[in-house]
């Protein structure tokens, strides 16, 4: 029998704002635990917080972007539980009224597309750490308190761990995009609960599903909804039962194992918070924060196509990070070729950043740097070979193209006296293949124009060698 798994994800995304959600402390990642406190996060009482505009702007931004209602006013809610390192003893979120819902968001799989609808999105407030691994003892670090995360549930319209992935990575693209959080999982700027279910293929009724956590890699997401299906279906051909439970993903053991039962039948006790007045979002606000919001990828990739009439494949690569896109534009600007921006992009400059495991914005090469080596090949003052001799030399000495070129001597060579006494020294020297032309065996040029372009040390010109090659072996 064939059975489809049903996965629903719930994100949590940290943005990154300066300061946290209700007070003024900062947000900065790895400072002295405790250090990044004051009385509204550490709870002490008679504290009030008072809301971070940033964040509701980050939540409209993030709900505009992905089709989302935006409601006029919305609650913060306390979410009431006990935990040894959220020292209020509720958590500010939002319960019935968030500030988006509704929405979608569009992943492109190899079938099509395919909109996974979104439940909502709303903002709250995160947690401390608990540290376990100091001696026999645990150690609270509350410096996370009430950092902004903006939650977003999905329905459960994922049908495959490919989808679930795909569904991730265009969240962390569009966040990315807003430029309103870094996106980061493995920090834990995005962080991921997926609710696993299989049932047969054309059943109606959904299986019993169990919630997975703790997966903090685009990998273990996959890893860990891949294990929970095949644990599901196993259960059930065994003529067992599913357990309605949370379970945490252990990556060093590649397996989800029971964390706690009956997590769904907690009461949390939410009630409006009545410290902080409800979000109101007037028509003003919305209208300025679209104005605000970036071309988003698709769009980027179209216009891509359009304007400068590079392959929908190479649009797609390049639009895939916004800094990418953002820097491939700056090139072309500068040398105003747009091909040969997105081929030096597409594959030098892609690749360093590969093997160097830097973002763009780090890259020691500027776009305008980038540009001025590509108008330098197009200007016929270097071949693409020397070009890429030309890119590794900027990468080691922080010098400009033209700079390197002068210094080493690489201009091509375009003086037909220096050319003609090469091409001479290779028909000299290859009387055989000489022959095999001249009796009509002409592929044998392609090998000329090798030997030249090599006794050139690959800076002659190759019009003007072929040129010549030409007329001394026809003449
Ligand atoms: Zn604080």
């Amino acid at each position: 029998m064939s059975y489809e798994v049903v996965v629903g994800l719930e994100i949590h995304c940290q943005l990154n704002t300066k300061s946290k959600a209700f007070c003024g402390c900062s947000t900065e990642f790895g400072k002295p635990a405790n250090t990044n406190v004051c009385p509204v996060c550490l709870a002490l009482p008679g504290a009030l917080p008072v809301l971070n505009r940033r964040v509701v702007e980050d939540a409209v931004k993030l709900g505009l972007a992905t089709g989302c209602t935006i409601a006029p006013r919305s609650i913060l809610a306390r979410k009431n539980y006990f935990y040894p390192d959220l020292p209020k003893g509720y958590q500010i979120s939002q319960y019935e009224e968030p500030v988006c819902s509704g929405g979608t968001v569009r992943v492109d799989t190899d079938e099509g597309h395919k909109d996974v609808r979104l439940v909502r999105i709303h903002i709250e407030e995160d947690a401390g750490k608990s540290i376990h691994d100091i001696g026999d003892d645990t150690f609270i670090d509350v410096n996370r308190c009430g950092v902004p995360l903006l939650e977003i549930v999905s329905y459960p319209d994922i049908r495959s761990v490919r989808e679930a992935s795909l569904y991730l990575q265009k969240l962390h693209q569009i966040v990315k995009y807003l430029g309103i959080s870094d996106g980061n999982m493995e920090e834990g700027s995005l962080r991921c609960d997926a609710n696993v279910s299989v049932r047969l293929k054309g059943a109606e009724k959904y299986g019993t599903r169990t919630e997975i956590k703790n997966m903090n890699s685009f990998k273990s997401v996959e890893k860990a909804i891949e294990y929970e299906e095949m644990r599901h279906i196993d259960i059930l051909e065994n003529g067992g039962t599913i357990v309605q439970e949370t379970r945490l993903w252990d990556a060093d053991k590649q397996e989800t194992r029971s964390m706690r039962g009956k997590e769904f039948a907690h009461d949390y006790r939410y009630f409006p918070d009545p410290d902080l007045v409800p979000i109101r979002i007037d028509n003003e606000m919305l209208e300025r924060l679209k104005l605000e919001l970036p071309e988003f990828p698709n769009a980027r990739a179209e216009r891509f196509v359009q304007e400068f009439g590079i392959p929908a494949y190479d649009a797609g690569v390049l639009t895939a990070e916004r800094e990418v896109a953002d820097y491939f534009e700056a090139v072309v600007r500068a040398c105003g070729d747009a091909k040969a921006a997105s081929n030096w992009v597409m594959g030098e400059v892609l690749r360093k950043l590969k093997e160097r495991n830097v973002p763009v914005t780090s890259f020691s090469v500027s776009p305008e740097r980038l540009g001025d080596l590509v108008g330098l090949i197009a200007g016929g003052t270097i071949s693409n070979t020397i070009a890429k001799q030309v890119f590794e030399r900027m990468l080691e000495t922080g010098d400009g193209a033209r700079t390197i070129v002068e210094k080493e001597g690489l201009a091509q060579v375009s003086d037909t006296a220096e050319i003609e006494k090469a091409v001479q020294g290779v028909i000299e020297a290859n009387p055989g293949q000489v022959g095999q032309y001249r009796s009509g065996k002409t592929k044998v040029f392609g090998f000329f124009v090798g030997q030249c372009m090599k006794a050139m040390k690959g800076k002659a010109n190759p019009v003007v060698v072929n040129e010549i090659l030409k007329q001394k072996l026809e003449g």
